[in-house]
């Protein structure tokens, strides 16, 4: 009998379902699978929904007409095309998030995709390749995981679109950016990436999406899309879990 991925992933969740009872990623209280919220956690998560930027997705307070975009877009077009994300970073998907990052959950993973899918729908159908915004290996050694790494993986198994996990490297370590503003993010996080010799084959052509965890001001995601339309990409697209949503403001 022949293995499928896909089977062999189901049997490797229902071994750590025999191992550790499932729980919910956010609240730790038992759930039914591997990777389930429970349905109070679920309720408190803000799903992102149109009407929003065509361009960078910030969700508009207001009915708006398709296509349209929000005055930072207008006034200063992004290098990527469109991005998109799931749900709107707040006190409940920061936890989710916190947990994923930090806490040794990759299995979380299970939980989101199904809403990442959803939210990039429209990108998915036209992307060649998926590739995750790198971690500095410094960080990476300390972390052990990328997150951004393990959201393409799985997203890449889920629609059969290939991903490519070390196309795009940081060509320099960049200080955290917890505490910086977006000028200060947009400074810090300038040339820092770079597709190496390597990586332009996979991407010269393509349309690719972007994959990373949080769009906070969106300096990072642009940096990186800067950095693979030199490499010769076609289109850059960017897809995450979560974004930052300032009432009124800029994103
Ligand atoms: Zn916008």
């Amino acid at each position: 009998m022949k293995w499928r991925e896909s089977d062999l992933a189901a049997l490797a969740c229902g071994i750590v379902d025999f191992v550790l009872p499932p729980r919910c990623v956010v609240s730790g209280e038992p759930v039914e699978r591997q990777g389930m919220v429970t349905p109070k956690v679920w309720a408190s998560l803000n799903f992102i929904s149109s009407p929003y930027c065509e361009c960078c997705g910030r969700p508009f307070e207001f009915q708006m007409e398709a296509g349209m975009r929000c005055g930072e877009c207008l006034s200063r077009t992004p290098p990527f095309a469109r991005a998109r994300a799931a749900l709107a970073y707040d006190d409940a998907s920061r936890e989710l998030v916190l947990r994923f990052k930090h806490g040794d959950q990759t299995h979380a993973v299970l939980a989101f995709l199904p809403w990442i899918k959803r939210a990039g729908a429209e990108l998915l159908a036209e992307a060649d390749i998926l590739i995750p915004v790198p971690l500095h290996r410094w960080r990476l050694l300390r972390r052990r995981y990328n997150q951004a790494a393990v959201i393409a993986r799985a997203l890449s198994r889920e629609t059969g679109i290939a991903a490519s996990l070390d196309a795009l490297v940081r060509s320099r370590h960049t200080p955290p950016q917890g505490h910086l503003r977006a000028k200060e993010r947009a400074k810090n996080v300038r040339h820092a990436f770079e597709v190496g010799p390597s990586g332009r084959a996979s991407v010269e052509g393509r349309n690719v999406i972007l994959i990373d965890d949080v769009y906070t001001t969106g300096a990072t995601v642009a940096e990186c899309a800067s950095a693979l339309l030199k490499a010769g990409c076609r289109q850059v697209d960017v897809l995450t879990l979560a974004r930052v949503v300032r009432p009124g403001g800029g994103a």
